[in-house]
């Protein structure tokens, strides 16, 4: 792949740039899969301390149970509901930038010329070259220049509140199901609570291991970290758990 790409690259400029191209589409869908990857993690990691919290204290099945799809329910809402929040008001922040800019550039249109120029001079073009390509990315999309330039948005692409909010939700939810099946539907009554916390370590491990090959991490420090901090929030809510647990008269 390397190679073919060096071959590329001495050959023909144009295939190098349609790859970067690629490449910059691939890194938003990265992120994507980043934030349903940290979704199911978050799911994972609370309902199993959730479950273990009332398990500790010596909660019926049905309880464990009652308690483990509320702690489902209650987690994909909350996450959903943040999500929608912060992705909304970027949106609303990136629209209001946007309409400053296109009023600017309706009202002085000679200094917003001169501006733009300005950018690409900091950016190591020569004063002539910065007027020229302001000038001609001026004429062509004015506002989508300015947008690039200055803001650092692409006045085209916002992201939806609503996918957003709807990917966290059912990442969340799939995470949550994991340790809610385990702890309730494992037949043999006695493994529930092992194999819970087995099947928590394995599938943080997973979601660790992704979360560190998408950033480009070690992916064994990522793992330990990951799994670590899910045993310490399993330990500790099943603690506090027989403690509050101990002291509530039946
Ligand atoms: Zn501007």
């Amino acid at each position: 792949m390397a190679k073919k790409n060096k071959s590329a690259f001495a050959v023909e400029g144009e295939i190098i740039a349609t790859e970067e191209f690629q490449k910059s589409s691939m890194t938003q869908k990265l992120n994507w899969l980043r934030a349903g990857v940290l979704g199911a993690n978050d799911g994972i990691v609370s309902t199993a301390g959730l479950i273990f919290g009332v398990a500790g204290a010596g909660a019926k099945p049905d309880a464990i149970f009652v308690a483990g799809v509320a702690a489902l329910v209650a987690g994909s809402i909350s996450m959903a509901g943040g999500e929608y929040t912060s992705v909304s008001a970027q949106k609303d922040s990136e629209i209001a930038a946007l309409a400053t800019e296109h009023k600017q550039l309706r009202d002085n249109p000679e200094a917003e010329l001169r501006e733009l120029a300005w950018f690409y001079e900091q950016k190591g073009m020569s004063p002539a070259l910065a007027k020229d390509v302001a000038e001609e990315l001026t004429k062509k999309d004015a506002l989508r220049a300015h947008a690039e330039a200055e803001l650092g948005i692409s006045h085209e692409d916002h992201v939806s509140p609503t996918a957003a909010a709807l990917s966290s939700f059912v990442a969340f939810a799939a995470g949550s199901l994991l340790p809610l099946l385990t702890a309730t539907a494992t037949p043999w009554a006695d493994l529930r609570i092992p194999f819970t916390v087995g099947a928590v370590i394995v599938s943080l491990g997973l979601t660790g291991f992704v979360a560190a090959q998408i950033g480009g991490a070690k992916p064994l420090r990522a793992i330990i970290r990951n799994v670590l901090v899910s045993l310490l929030t399993m330990g500790v809510t099943y603690g506090i758990g027989m403690l509050v647990g101990g002291g509530i008269p039946a």
